[in-house]
């Protein structure tokens, strides 16, 4: 693994553990250079998934654009973060599962919503008052430029 810092094309691992629902290696990396930290997640990919943003734009699945969004609607909620990481990872498995090789980036919206109605009202009133919009039109991230605007806290 590269050196985030220097680029150096070695590191070692100091430690490596799952982390709690087992769906993924964290390990603590060190860089040989510079000696420079940093942390790698390996995760399980069953294959690569494009997600269609419109009939003009696909861009490969990014688990890290979900999880933005999550996070996002679950602002100062005081949702676990295990229990967000076990959310995102359920939509991961049930698109990587499904046997398309697309997923339209409004099934992926529709999915969070139906992970945030179980987990926290709150948060799933913030998505959904902004799901509407970019389910017709924008992107994903345009979650993020509304969520300040709605359900308060
Ligand atoms: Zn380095």
């Amino acid at each position: 693994m590269r050196c985030p810092f220097c680029a150096h094309e070695n590191s070692q691992v100091k430690d490596s553990r799952p982390t709690e629902d087992g769906a993924a290696i964290r390990r603590r990396r060190q860089c040989e250079g510079c000696g420079a930290r940093f942390t790698t997640f390996e995760r399980i990919q069953l294959r690569d998934i494009m997600v269609v943003k419109n009939e003009n734009r696909r861009e490969p699945f990014n688990r890290q654009k979900i999880e933005k969004s999550v996070a996002l609607a679950c602002r100062k909620r005081g949702v676990d973060q295990e229990r967000l990481d076990q959310l995102v990872s359920g939509i991961q498995r049930q698109i990587e599962t499904s046997g398309e090789n697309e997923v339209s980036s409004k099934d992926i919206g529709s999915m969070v919503m139906d992970g945030l109605r179980t987990l926290d009202s709150v948060a799933y009133i913030r998505f959904a008052s902004v799901y509407r919009d970019f389910s017709e039109a924008r992107d994903f991230e345009a979650f993020a430029s509304t969520v300040k605007d709605v359900g308060g806290a």
